[in-house]
């Protein structure tokens, strides 16, 4: 615990479950199997409550007990992308930060070291025909960038 940002922890444990049911039968549906790697992965996202890089979801499950190599995390994501249970989003620091699709975000990046936030897309969206209308543009993302806090202290 100490590091989930959204919720109680009792809240993030539910939303885990639901979040870890979804998964189990999405991959299922695909058949594809629930292996133990992949609800790792999940789950080292559903307690980020937000996206994260593969290198520090890795060293999440490593803290939380788990045993996983590098590449086996990379190979989760791969499968975890393909089936849309997570996506991925390129940041200015050239690196790949996953986050899961359960929940419509949009996204905050920070222009200095591509720590990625999310904004619920409830919100967002509620501005969306407008900017449409006045730039007919076929909207399928918001991307904001800036500097994170971290990064602005
Ligand atoms: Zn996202
Ligand atoms: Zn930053």
């Amino acid at each position: 615990m100490g590091r989930t940002t959204t919720g109680t922890p009792s809240e993030a444990g539910a939303r885990a479950e639901e979040t870890l049911a979804h998964c189990r039968d999405l991959l299922r549906r695909n058949g594809g199997r629930c292996t133990q790697s992949r609800l790792q992965v999940v789950r080292a996202l559903v307690e980020a409550g937000g996206h994260l890089p593969a290198r520090v979801i890795h060293e999440r499950i490593l803290a939380d007990g788990g045993s996983l190599e590098m590449s086996t995390v990379y190979r989760a994501l791969e499968r975890l992308t393909s089936i849309g249970i997570v996506h991925s989003l390129t940041t200015a620091a050239g690196e790949n930060s996953y986050g899961l699709v359960a929940e419509p975000h949009h996204h905050l990046v920070c222009r200095d070291c591509g720590a990625v936030a999310e904004l619920p897309a409830a919100r967002v969206d509620a501005m969306l025909p407008e900017a449409v209308d006045l730039t007919g543009f076929e909207v399928d993302t918001v991307l904001l960038t800036g500097r994170c806090p971290r990064c602005r202290a």
